[in-house]
């Protein structure tokens, strides 16, 4: 995502230039359609990016654990500074600002890093494929989205009837033992 800026440069501060958007970036470990504009504003110190990109990453359910994709509305605003004077093409000193964006000697930006980093701030800590994920099943694995397991039926049922055979079973040897008394 690599604009040149080198004539905007030239301009007088507050020209913007709007850019469509349309490309593949490499956000969160995949690669991901980026779309939306941008606005480009000359700015005193260099050019301002801002708008709204939209884009969706792979992501997994914290509770069922499945794939899904998770739509991102990234609203990017930075600002880039020169590192090269665009008419004598002398170095220029970096601002202060740690972290801060630069324009490349090519007078070009990249948008991508920005990209990355805006997604990354919104996707979720916890991802959810739907509000009302039921989840997996403690007991056997299965994704409760799917339907309902077996696990309640064949868990308490066994249960409840392997005692009270037992209890059965000591009642009637206490009888016996009785009758033969
Ligand atoms: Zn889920
Ligand atoms: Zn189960």
């Amino acid at each position: 995502m690599r604009i040149n800026v080198s004539q905007q440069l030239k301009t007088s501060i507050g020209t913007i230039r709007n850019y469509e958007v349309g490309e593949i970036v490499n956000v969160a470990g995949g690669k991901s359609m980026v779309q939306g504009e941008v606005g480009l504003i000359r700015t005193d110190r260099g050019i301002l990016a801002k708008g709204t990109l939209y884009t969706e990453v792979e992501v997994t359910c914290s509770r069922c654990l499945s794939l899904f994709s998770c739509p991102l509305t990234l609203n990017i605003e930075e600002e880039y500074f020169p590192t090269t004077d665009v008419v004598s093409s002398a170095s220029l000193p970096l601002p202060e600002e740690p972290g801060c964006f630069t324009i490349d000697e090519h007078h070009v930006i990249d948008l991508a890093e920005a990209i990355r980093q805006y997604a990354l701030l919104v996707i979720p800590m916890k991802p959810l494929c739907r509000g009302d994920c039921a989840g997996l099943c403690p007991n056997c694995g299965h994704n409760l989205n799917q339907g309902p397991c077996d696990c309640l039926s064949q868990e308490i049922e066994p249960r409840w009837s392997e005692s009270s055979k037992l209890t059965l079973a000591s009642d009637a040897v206490v009888n016996k033992q009785k009758g033969m008394e």
